[in-house]
């Protein structure tokens, strides 16, 4: 493949209401721009809070019919969606390096969005409830009921605008819920052609609709009293101002919010394979905009002289560029103002003593890619425990080394941040590994190069990295609630007991 034989054209973008789609929103309209070239490649429709008062109440009248849907067709729709994922994965991929600059990978499946959406069709007809009375001669016979919210809020941010959708929509379909989903207008691209593929897997109008907008159609969303749950992912800031407004209308928040976790390696680690990983999911695959991204690496300090060496010439090999050029390992980042951030943060990691290794520039590209956000993947090494960039998310291609001595000292260090999204340990030792695990004050802990995002694992942040999780049995739990139903059995009214 070569790269420029690929196709850059965007497609048009509409909201999605029950079956129509829609070309103008009461939000205004969005100057949508490429990150590769920072040039604006299309005019997008913004959702504003009429469009979202509408879509809500389809939702909600799609949701009527919907949870009475037997799980046997909710199951056969999402098994066709996963599908039609697959056979359009080259299409989904050239879209998704469009919205955010994702490497362009052709042919394959659909990754992560299509994995979810098969692992939750299959729990459309296998989720039972209980039955709590263990003998029937007691005063009542009790059981629960599992029945969905109904309308779900769905935000998400511009990382993974498929792969995030893929992480929660499904989920909350096999349940029995319908969904209103606000993607970033950075990235609009892979949530339209998804909208193609729902339409033509034949889930019934209504049921999935998609609302492209800004700050204030997503507030309108989670205000909007016929959503019963909202489901986000973003910036824990955001996170806050989700969770207030959730609070003053009564309702409960799945949150999947930003990290810095830490890589703890061991002298004893199969060091190969731990510095590969740990550099290319920290400075190189989507730029390091990666929630979970291992982007503070603890390194004992028996090895530690040498494990910076060799990151940073890992990192310096890293091909940065075109997203549709098969050598690219690093595409851009998503805006000017990230670059800004990124490249201040460095500049007052050195300040307060880290030492730079490598990057730490903005990469001029030529031709098309002149305007492109791109960014030297950077390493930092000696890096202060409690300076600005050990203690908070960078999201850019940015990795931060500290030595540490013994398991007690990396766990102090690694436990230090606000954040508690993933840990990473690599050690031959499994005890060690073990008791680390256990220690990690995070919700997911990866051990020698595990990876994040597997289906039937649940993932989801302690700490300011949010609550409630998405993958695996409870992924599909937030989106059901519980009713006890009691029968009496015949011998008078009776409370308590
Ligand atoms: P953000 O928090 O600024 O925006 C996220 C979404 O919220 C966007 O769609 C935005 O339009 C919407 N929004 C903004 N204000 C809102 C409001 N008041 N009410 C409702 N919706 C509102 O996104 P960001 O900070 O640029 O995203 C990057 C962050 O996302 C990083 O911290 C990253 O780690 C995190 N992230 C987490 C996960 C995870 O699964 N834990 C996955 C991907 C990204």
């Amino acid at each position: 493949m070569n790269a420029s034989d690929v196709s850059r054209a965007p497609i048009p973008v509409h909201l999605r209401i029950g079956a129509e789609r829609v070309a103008t929103g009461t939000g205004g309209t969005h100057d949508r721009v490429n990150p590769s070239t920072g040039q604006v490649d299309g005019t997008i429709p913004l959702a504003g809070p009429e469009d979202v008062d509408r879509a809500v109440k389809v939702a909600h009248e799609a949701f009527l019919e919907w949870r009475r849907t037997p799980g046997a067709e909710r199951r056969r729709l999402l098994l066709r969606l996963a599908d039609l994922m697959d056979e359009n994965a080259t299409e989904l991929s050239r879209l998704t390096a469009l919205d955010n600059g994702t490497k362009y990978s052709p042919g394959g499946k659909a990754g992560m969005a299509s994995a979810y959406t098969r692992y939750y069709a299959g729990w459309a007809d296998k989720y039972t409830s209980d039955v709590i009375s263990s003998w029937l001669p007691s005063k009542e016979f009790s059981f629960t009921l599992a029945q969905p919210y109904g309308v779900i809020g769905v935000i998400v941010t511009w990382n993974g605008p498929v792969a995030s959708i893929g992480m929660k929509v499904p989920a909350a379909l096999a349940a029995g819920n319908t969904v209103v989903i606000k993607p970033s207008e950075l990235t609009p691209y892979g949530p339209e052609l998804l909208c193609d593929l729902v339409e033509q897997a034949g889930f019934p109008p209504g049921v999935f609709n998609v609302l492209t907008g800004t700050a204030a159609a997503g507030e309108a969303l989670v205000r909007h009293p016929l959503v019963r749950k909202v489901t986000f992912t973003g910036g824990p800031a955001t996170a806050t101002k989700v969770l207030q407004a959730c609070a003053d209308t009564m309702k409960p928040a799945v949150l999947e919010l930003g990290g810095k976790s830490a890589n703890i390696i061991f002298d004893d680690a199969e060091l190969g394979a731990a510095l590969s990983h740990g550099t290319l999911l920290s400075c190189g695959f989507l730029a390091g905009q990666i929630c979970a991204a291992p982007s503070w690496m603890l390194v004992q300090d028996t090895i530690y002289d040498d494990v910076v060496d060799r990151v940073a010439t890992t990192a310096k090999a890293f091909s940065v560029g075109d997203p549709f050029d098969p050598a690219t390992v690093a595409g851009p980042v998503i805006n000017e103002a990230a670059i800004d951030r990124i490249l201040a943060m460095v500049e007052r990691a050195q300040a307060q003593g880290a030492r730079l290794v490598t990057g730490g520039s903005r990469v001029q590209l030529p031709g098309d890619l002149a305007g492109g956000y791109f960014v030297e993947p950077t390493v930092l090494a000696d890096v202060d425990p409690q300076s600005e960039v050990a203690q908070n998310e960078v999201f850019g291609p940015v990795l931060a080394i500290t030595p540490f001595t013994d398991e007690a000292d990396a766990l102090e260090k690694a436990n230090s941040t606000r954040y508690g999204l993933a840990g990473y340990v690599h050690t031959q030792n499994i005890s060690r590994a073990l008791r680390v695990a256990e220690q990690f004050e995070t919700g997911d802990v990866m051990i020698n190069g595990a990876g994040a995002g597997v289906v039937n694992r649940p993932f989801g942040g302690l700490k300011i990295s949010g609550m409630g999780k998405e993958g695996g049995r409870q992924g599909l739990e937030e989106f059901l609630q519980i009713k006890g139903v009691g029968i009496g059995m015949g011998d008078g009214f009776s409370f308590g007991g």
